[in-house]
């Protein structure tokens, strides 16, 4: 379990540096650390936590967030990270579906909480900064009133470590269910793959409550027994100051903040400590990484993967980059990567596997792989079949078995590195009176890498651009990075002869329109 890895961490790496709150400036070693985390899990005991019972956190990044994850694990209870750009009304729903007996926030997202609190009567919402709101208990207060002693709890690798929820294609999100299992294998894979030394000092810059800063990057280094600096969000000259000063090693960024680092005057700082950097989340341009290479003078590792499966299920090393450019990599070595047939509305057969080279949907199985999707057994059995995931992203293998990811089954979007389901988009416009109909899509973006642009046609000749961004604004509905950031009015929509539209359709025309402009 966690917990257990925990432990012998504290135990071989007792005095070293273990975590360092850049925003708070607060530096902990192991032993300080669990002297925290202890206090936390006691506290959290007698605020009625239980084994099973979910703890939340909206938190930008901080160690809390950590500390919080690991005195879930010591209880047994199901830690619950959610993203804290959601509008929230989206938060509201992950509540509902969660019901955690503890949300933990910070002051900066209290305009969230604050207008969900009295909705949730049964929920106890803890702020970490000094200023708590009246509705709250401070964090903080808690912990110090708190035993350091350790809690022992009963606990298994098969029982639940924590659900992640990621959007829906039906527009709802899905709660990714891991057992403690799951996430052993996962960091271990990741130590593995990118080379995870005792000595590394890695800066968090990434969102901590997606899964590919948090178990690809985090808790390994944590497993690992080496040092975590936290940024409480990513700003590309404060990344830059902080290798600097904290003499860091290494680096997650997605695609979009690999950018946007590499814009700035990086020969302004002493980033000669950095030794790699790791990318993922999204496809990355051949380009970009070698421009990475040249400016920041590091070689990069590729991850690919979904929370699903944990979430890394292929690597590319450092000096594949070139050799292999557009390739995502080969299986991590605990897990097993197939290409079979594509099948329209159906699904193929494990073993209906496409000779290299050929698209096909990416399959896979292995050990980090979620348990469930939480309380949805129909859409845990829509992906889960004879033992593999169907990650819904088409790609094919060459004869080496690097996988090349092409484009994805279902019509998600990834901006800057998040996942958008245009079903969600379509479904808030579809509620304004002057649409008629509408498709939302992705189109090439330089900065975010895809943008939401949606597709409309009007019921009101008057409607206008302006109009649906303010009503997408004020419907709350929608986080800032799925808003539409452009939209285009049609006569009509292309539709097949079963009345889907057709997307690849409009896709295709939104890539001439930027390849000729
Ligand atoms: P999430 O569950 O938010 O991690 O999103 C998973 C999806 O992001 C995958 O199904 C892919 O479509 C996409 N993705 C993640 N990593 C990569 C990568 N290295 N290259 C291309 N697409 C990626
Ligand atoms: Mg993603």
């Amino acid at each position: 379990t966690l917990d257990r890895m925990f432990d012998l961490t504290v135990q071989n790496n007792g005095k070293k540096e273990a975590i360092v709150d850049l925003t708070k400036n607060k530096r902990l070693t192991y032993e300080e650390w669990q002297v925290e985390v202890n206090q936390l899990a006691n506290a959290l005991r007698s605020a009625g936590v239980e084994k099973g019972d979910r703890v939340s956190t909206l938190l930008f990044n901080s160690y809390e967030l950590g500390t919080t994850l690991f005195a879930c694990a010591q209880l047994g209870a199901i830690f619950n990270p959610i993203n804290f750009r959601l509008q929230p009304q989206e938060v509201e729903y992950i509540l509902a579906d969660a019901e955690p007996k503890v949300v933990m926030f910070e002051t900066a997202l209290e305009p969230i909480i604050a207008s969900l609190y009295s909705k949730f009567t049964n929920i106890s919402f803890w702020c970490i900064n000094e200023q708590t709101p009246g509705f709250a208990v401070n964090y903080h207060e808690r912990v110090q009133q708190a035993s350091s002693e350790r809690i022992n709890v009963e606990m298994t690798e098969d029982d639940d470590y924590a659900i992640m929820y990621t959007s829906g294609t039906t527009g709802r999100p899905k709660g990714v269910v891991h057992a403690h299992r799951n996430m052993m294998e996962q960091s271990i894979a990741c130590i593995a793959h990118l080379g995870v030394s005792p000595k590394e000092r890695g800066l968090v810059t990434a969102p901590m409550f997606h899964c590919a800063e948090l178990h690809c990057n985090f808790i390994p280094r944590v497993h690992a027994g080496c040092t975590n600096i936290i940024l409480h969000h990513f700003e590309p000259k404060k990344v830059l100051a902080s290798i600097e000063q904290e003499k860091v090693t290494s680096v997650f960024a997605a695609p979009t903040m690999w950018n946007m680092l590499i814009q700035e005057d990086v020969s302004a700082y002493q980033i000669e400590s950095l030794q790699f950097g790791t990318y993922g989340a999204a496809p990355m341009a051949p380009a970009l990484v070698t421009a990475c290479r040249e400016t920041l003078g590091i070689d990069l590792i590729q991850a690919y993967g979904m929370t699903e499966m944990g979430p890394a299920i292929t690597f590319l090393a450092k000096d594949e980059q070139v050799d292999k450019a557009g390739s995502a990599g080969r299986a991590a070595f605990n897990h097993d990567i197939r290409v079979v047939r594509p099948v329209e509305d159906g699904r193929a057969e494990p073993e209906d596997v496409m000779p290299p080279g050929e698209v096909g949907e990416i399959i896979v199985r292995g050990p980090s792989m979620m348990r469930e999707y939480y309380k949805r057994p129909d859409a845990t059995s829509e992906v889960l079949y004879k033992g593999w995931y169907y990650s819904g992203d088409l790609g094919y293998m060459d004869e080496e078995h690097y996988l090349y990811v092409a484009d994805r089954v279902r019509d998600m979007v990834i901006s800057g590195g998040e996942n958008i389901y245009p079903r969600e988009v379509e479904d808030v416009l579809h509620a304004h009176a002057g649409i008629l109909d509408v498709a939302v899509l992705g189109e090439p973006d330089e900065v975010w890498g895809e943008s939401v642009v949606a597709v409309v046609v009007k019921k009101d000749s008057a409607l206008t651009e302006e109009a649906l961004d303010t009503y997408c604004k004020e419907s709350n509905a929608l986080a800032n990075y799925k808003r539409p950031r452009r939209y285009v009015f049609v006569e009509e929509l292309p539709r097949n002869a079963s009345g889907k539209i057709q997307k690849f359709l409009l896709r295709e025309q939104f890539k001439q329109e930027s390849a000729s402009s």
